[in-house]
C-alpha cells in the first residue's frame, strides 16, 4: 500500500470527544442533549443497532430515549407520536429506524420530524438548505465523507471532485458539500456513460454506488484521494462448518491503494465516522 490510510476510527474518536465536551457544557446549563430514537415494530436488526447506539450516546453524555411504536400503527398514529416528540423541549434530536413495517413510507415518516430536530439530515427542509449552500443538519454519511477528506488536510478549492452515486442521503449531499467547499463537482450515476472517463479526472473521488468492487485501478487518477462509502457484507468461502462474513466496499482496495495518495479502508473508514456524526448532530441540534 502506498496510499495514506485514512483512519476512520481515529477521526470518529475525535468527533466523539468534541461531542462529549459540548454535551457536558450543555448539561451544566441544565440542558442535557437527548436523542429520541423511534422504533416502529420490532425489527431485530434495528433493535441491536439501537442498543449499540444507546451505549455510545451514553458514553458521550447524550440521553438515548427509545420510543417504541407497535408494528400495526397507522401513519396518523406515527404522526401523533412524532408531533409529541417535536413539541417536547427535553428532546433535542429525533431519528426513525429503518426498515419500517410494510405500509409505512420512510420518506413520509421522516418528513414529519421538526427540521431543527432532524439529526439524520433527511428532512426535505434540511436537504433544501444544504442544496442552497446554507447551514443545515447534514446527513451523517455525507458529513462523514467530508470529515475523512478534511483529515488529509486537502484544500478542496478548485479541485476536480467526482461523486459516484446520486442518492438523496449520500451522493447528492456530498456533491452539495463539495460545491460549498469550492470544488468543481461531477456527479456520476447508473446512466453515466464511460464512468472511468469521469472518475479518472478526479483529484477527489467519493464512491457511494452500493456496488461491490465497482472502482478499480483503471478508474483512478494517480495521486487522487479516494473515499469509499460502500458497505457490503460478503460471505467468505471457508470449510463450510462456520459461516464467516467480511465487510467490503465499492472500491477494490488492494489495487486502488497503489495509485491513490490517500484512501479510506472498509471497514474502518467512513462507517465509524458516520456513527460519530450522528452524536455530533444531536449536540448541534441541542445547541440551536
Ligand atoms: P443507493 O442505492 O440509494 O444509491 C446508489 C447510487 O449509486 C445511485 O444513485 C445510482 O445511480 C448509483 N450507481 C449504482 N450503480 C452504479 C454504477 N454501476 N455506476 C455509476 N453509478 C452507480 O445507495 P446509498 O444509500 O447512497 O448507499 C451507497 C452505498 O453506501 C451502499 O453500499 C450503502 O450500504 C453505503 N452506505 C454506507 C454508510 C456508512 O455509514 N458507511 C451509510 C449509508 C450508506
Amino acid at each position: 500500500v502506498s496510499a495514506q490510510l485514512i483512519d476512520g476510527n481515529a477521526i470518529a474518536a475525535r468527533i466523539r470527544d468534541a461531542a462529549q465536551h459540548e454535551a457536558k457544557r450543555l448539561a451544566q446549563r441544565g440542558h442535557r442533549p437527548c436523542l429520541a430514537a423511534v422504533l416502529v415494530g420490532d425489527d431485530d436488526g434495528s433493535r441491536l443497532y439501537a442498543a449499540s447506539q444507546a451505549e455510545t450516546a451514553h458514553r458521550v453524555g447524550i440521553e438515548h430515549r427509545l420510543v417504541e411504536i407497535p408494528p400495526q400503527a397507522t401513519l396518523d398514529e406515527v404522526r401523533g407520536r412524532i408531533a409529541e416528540l417535536n413539541a417536547d423541549a427535553t428532546v433535542s434530536g429525533i431519528l426513525v429506524y429503518q426498515p419500517l413495517p410494510a405500509g409505512l413510507d420512510a420518506a413520509a415518516v421522516q418528513s414529519l420530524i421538526d427540521p431543527r430536530k432532524d439529526v439524520e439530515g433527511v428532512q426535505p427542509y434540511n436537504l433544501g438548505l444544504l442544496a442552497m449552500g446554507r447551514d443545515a443538519l447534514v446527513p451523517c454519511t455525507a458529513a462523514a465523507a467530508m470529515a475523512c477528506l478534511a483529515s488529509t488536510g486537502i484544500d478542496l478549492s478548485g479541485r476536480e471532485a467526482v461523486v459516484v452515486g446520486r442518492s438523496a442521503i449520500v451522493g447528492r449531499p456530498v456533491a452539495a458539500l463539495l460545491t460549498a467547499a469550492h470544488a468543481t463537482v461531477t456527479v456520476c450515476h447508473t446512466r453515466t456513460l464511460q464512468l472511468e472517463d469521469h472518475t479518472r479526472r478526479a483529484e477527489v473521488l467519493i464512491v457511494a454506488a452500493g456496488r461491490v468492487g465497482l472502482i478499480g485501478r483503471e478508474h483512478v487518477r494517480p495521486g487522487a484521494v479516494v473515499i469509499d462509502v460502500g458497505t457490503h457484507r460478503q460471505r467468505v468461502p471457508g470449510d463450510g462448518s462456520t459461516a464467516r462474513t467480511k465487510t467490503v466496499g465499492d472500491v477494490r482496495f488492494e489495487e486502488v491503494s497503489h495509485v491513490a495518495s490517500a484512501i479510506t479502508p472498509v471497514p474502518g473508514g467512513v462507517g465509524p465516522v458516520t456513527v460519530a456524526m450522528l452524536l455530533s448532530n444531536v449536540v448541534k441540534a441541542a445547541e440551536s
